[in-house]
């Protein structure tokens, strides 16, 4: 059997960006595999691919590259999934990188580790969609734990933002104005990032031209600021 340093969990490394993790240069990790099958989903490969790198592999890398980056982003598919994420967190950042995680939320547990031990810099957390909605979208039963790691970020020190992938036929305006609303209520406060669903892409699950005619804008509240990223 494969240690968790050997089996090959990642399933790429891209080795420089300056768009995914807010003001710093960082590398991204995409992990292989995830346990929601959203149909926008742009990493059909990541999803239900398989590794091709372990964490051994990952570490000589970045032993390479420290001194060129401030930070890790650690993503996939969904990279909480991973046995041995913790210790390799902790090898990351003693080389003296940050850490952030990009999630949907779905593991809470492995979350609240992460935030007691101080291991996590910054967290994208996706909102998929209302209760309502969520199994349609993600073809998975896990929005409370999307909710019980919303009110982990709510509560831990770290900076953290909340973003959703807009395709015009799955997500409506009442959607979008109920979900900023559940926020206010759960106390989140800051920027909400809408990402427009890009047409022509791959994704798991073929979808329309999507078309938007709303200003996402206008829905921001004196609490939740609406921010469009492209
Ligand atoms: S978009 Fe959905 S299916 Fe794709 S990696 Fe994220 S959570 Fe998984």
């Amino acid at each position: 059997m494969q240690s968790s340093t050997t089996a090959k969990r990642l399933y790429n490394i891209t080795p420089f960006t300056l768009l995914d993790y807010p003001e710093k240069i960082a590398c991204i990790l995409w992990f292989a595999g995830c346990n929601m099958r959203c149909s926008y989903c742009y990493n059909p490969d990541i999803v239900l691919g398989k590794g091709h790198i372990s964490y051994s592999d990952v570490l000589i890398f970045l032993d390479s590259r420290k001194h060129l980056l401030d930070g890790v982003v650690l993503s996939g598919g969904e990279c909480t999934l991973h046995k041995g994420i913790l210790p390799l967190i902790e090898q990351i950042r003693s080389m003296g990188l940050l850490v952030k995680i990009d999630t949907n939320g779905s593991n809470p547990p492995i979350l609240a580790k992460l935030l007691k031990k101080k291991l996590i810099d910054y967290v994208a957390l996706d909102f998929k969609a209302p209760e309502s909605k969520f199994y349609d979208i993600t073809k998975s039963y896990l929005f409370n734990g999307f909710e019980s790691t919303l009110s982990l970020l709510l509560k831990a020190d770290i900076p953290f933002e909340v973003r959703t992938t807009v395709h015009a036929d799955l997500l409506n305006i009442e959607d979008l104005v109920g979900m900023i609303a559940y926020l206010e209520e759960k106390g989140y406060r800051g920027n909400y990032y809408i990402q427009h669903f890009i047409n022509n892409t791959v994704t798991l699950q073929k979808l329309n031209y999507s078309v938007q005619q709303i200003d996402f804008e206008l829905l921001s509240t004196p609490n939740i600021k609406v921010m469009v990223r492209s």
